[in-house]
């Protein structure tokens, strides 16, 4: 085992690394910019060295820097947590190069699921259903009336090189199409510096299933279930529950082992996301994130088992702690993403966190590098906390979430707190009843 890593990452995901790196007794170290000087990663941390300036580009997605904080602490390894370096196949590589384990996939894997045209074309090798689409990437207009003929209207444009919900647009009709193409091309070239894009059939009302997979690296591969992550905003997640609602245990074996069986042929190591759209009973195929997600507490809850664990565990050569006929859903859980950030148009808000206070009590798990007088800085993403609950089932947990959210205090900084709150009074949360386009529909009703 490790006897220290590295940890090249910020806020809640970080201290979830050292969590669980220092319940294996390993040392961990944090790497930090000016910024995040005062950050709690770096206070929870053992050791910690600044690699740059507050920009990510010059400290958190500087390659050399981290790779030169490792060689200075001695650490082993290094966890990229979700975002900054998670899913850059050049870092696991000099990772490599330099003799220092990346606590991920290879960097192989990494690539053939990076570029989503690659990812599907992969997705599709190993017999995991995809939405119809254009094959690879779209030339010009002219391509994409054909191919948008040949799978029906509406259809979405998508950005090869697309992440984060950037990058997409929708064409109801050929008159819109043009248009469509246009603008997904020039947005993509702005947002990702690559303009290619490809066509799928844009599904009308379908939920955002996801599928958590790992494996060892030799073969042997499990899955832990489905994650609903239907409520979104902007195509960005808001709240995640698991299991899926909609989900049946006879479909979630089905589309469980065609998941874990394709990775077992890839021989893949650590956690993966396969991720789906679900609509009349079919999943269709969309991305793979190679990496630990954000909504990964949702199934820890359910399963009882740490994932990040299992991932340093098989990073440093160890058997995974569990099998398929080990993992036996207990329960209901859901997450929900607390941003600082205004309502009504989620518009960022650093600033200083005057009072910050933790739900807690049975069932209640809080996820935040949040504390009392923390500024938060203005340079990163705007995920301040996860509030995660676990109850007996679905109904229970709805009654903890609104338990939770009334204890939870954040001052200082305006947050998405009250989006929950009035949420959780919806009758179709309450049910279930939501698909991808639920939560905007709601927001433009609500502050119309
Ligand atoms: P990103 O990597 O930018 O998050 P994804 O491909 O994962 O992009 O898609 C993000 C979200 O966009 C999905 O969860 C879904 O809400 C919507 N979306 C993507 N593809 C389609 C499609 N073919 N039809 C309808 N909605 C889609």
């Amino acid at each position: 085992m490790f006897e220290k890593i590295l940890i090249a990452n910020r806020g809640e995901i970080a201290l979830r690394v050292i969590r669980a790196a220092r319940e294996m007794g390993i040392k961990s170290v944090a790497v930090h910019s000016t910024a995040d000087a005062d950050a709690m990663h770096v206070r929870l941390a053992d050791e910690s060295v600044c690699i740059g300036p507050a920009p990510s580009s010059e400290s958190y997605l500087k390659i050399s820097a981290v790779i030169s904080a490792c060689e200075i602490t001695g650490a082993q390894a290094v966890h990229p947590g979700y975002g900054f370096l998670s899913e850059n196949a050049g870092f696991a590589q000099a990772l490599e190069d330099h003799g220092i384990t990346f606590i991920g996939p290879k960097a192989e894997h990494i690539r053939i699921m990076g570029d989503k045209i690659t990812a599907k074309e992969t997705a599709k090798s190993l017999g995991i259903p995809c939405v119809p689409g254009s094959d690879g990437g779209v030339p010009d207009v002219d391509a994409a009336k054909a191919v948008a003929k040949t799978i029906g209207y509406p259809v979405i444009i998508k950005a090869t090189a697309g992440g984060g919900g950037r990058g997409m647009k929708v064409a109801k009709s050929e008159a819109e199409l043009e248009i469509a193409f246009r603008t997904a091309r020039s947005e993509a070239k702005a947002a990702f510096g690559n303009d290619e894009v490809y066509i799928e059939k844009y599904l009308q009302k379908p939920r955002h299933i996801e599928i958590q997979v790992f494996g060892d690296g030799r073969g042997n591969a499990v899955h832990l279930g489905e994650r609903d992550c239907s409520l979104q905003r902007r195509h960005q997640k808001v709240f995640e529950e698991a299991p899926g609602p909609v989900i049946t245990p006879a479909m979630r074996a089905e589309i469980g082992e065609v998941c874990a069986g394709a990775m077992r042929k890839l021989q893949y190591i650590g956690a993966g996301t396969i991720e789906f759209l679900y609509e009349d009973g079919k999943f269709y195929f969309i991305e793979m994130n190679t990496r630990l997600q954000v909504e990964h507490p949702v199934t820890e809850f359910i399963f009882g088992v740490d994932l990040v664990r299992e991932q340093i565990r098989v990073a440093a050569g160890l058997p995974m702690s569990f099998g398929q006929s080990d993992l036996e859903i207990n329960g209901h859980a859901i997450e929900v993403r607390i941003n600082a950030e205004k309502l009504p148009n989620f518009s960022p808000c650093p600033g200083k966190v005057k009072t910050f206070h933790a739900p807690g009590g049975l069932g209640v798990r809080m996820d935040s590098a949040l504390y009392s007088g923390y500024s938060i800085p203005p340079y990163y993403d705007s995920l301040i906390g996860k509030l995660i609950v676990h109850g007996r089932d679905r109904p229970e947990a709805l009654a903890r979430l609104n338990r939770a959210l009334s204890e939870l205090v954040v001052d200082g900084v305006d947050s998405t707190i009250p989006l929950f709150d009035a949420l959780l009074n919806e009758p179709d949360i309450q049910n279930g009843e939501y698909n991808i386009h639920w939560l905007e529909k709601w927001l433009a009703a609500q502050f119309a």
